[in-house]
């Protein structure tokens, strides 16, 4: 790593530590010429995983996709966009155990179990938009339960 005051290549990793829901990692260096301290980003580089949708065709994992489908069934509801960073983020880092390919069901999956504790309506918004629900019949069972489950938080 090349010093950012000096140019030396010549330095030393004082720290390293995870940034929280990433796949990122901070260093703190110092360089051996000047003895200056700076900081360090890395993120590993960009892992390409094929998402197989359930048609079976392939296509490149898209952040700003995802990004996108959440922030609409999020929409007008009182869920910030640094929450929808988040999201996206650990589904990403936890696709890290996908090596090649995912379906495209089980990211659906990870991104309803983080929407069901932030926003009940993003939560149904986003599971009708991902075919979560077979016919008409399992989706209104599944509102029935959130109403039931709604209902009973407020009563306490
Ligand atoms: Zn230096």
């Amino acid at each position: 790593m090349k010093c950012p005051f000096c140019g030396s290549f010549e330095g030393q990793v004082l720290d390293s530590r995870p940034i929280e829901h990433t796949s990122a990692i901070r260093r703190r260096r110092q360089c051996n010429q000047c003895n200056k301290r700076y900081t360090t980003f890395e993120r590993p580089e960009e892992v390409s995983v094929m998402v197989i949708k359930s048609d079976s065709r392939r296509e490149n994992f898209d952040r700003k996709k995802l990004w996108e489908g959440i922030a609409r069934a999020c929409e007008k509801r009182p869920v910030a966009s640094e929450t929808i960073d988040k999201i996206v983020s650990e589904v990403e880092s936890e696709l890290s155990d996908y090596i090649m390919e995912v379906p495209s069901s089980v990211i659906g999956e990870k991104i309803l179990q983080k929407l069901l504790d932030i926003d009940a309506v993003a939560y149904i918004r986003f599971a009708s938009v991902y075919n979560k629900f077979a016919d008409i019949d399992a989706f209104m069972q599944e509102l029935k339960k959130l109403k039931k489950e709604h209902d009973k938080k407020n009563k306490k």
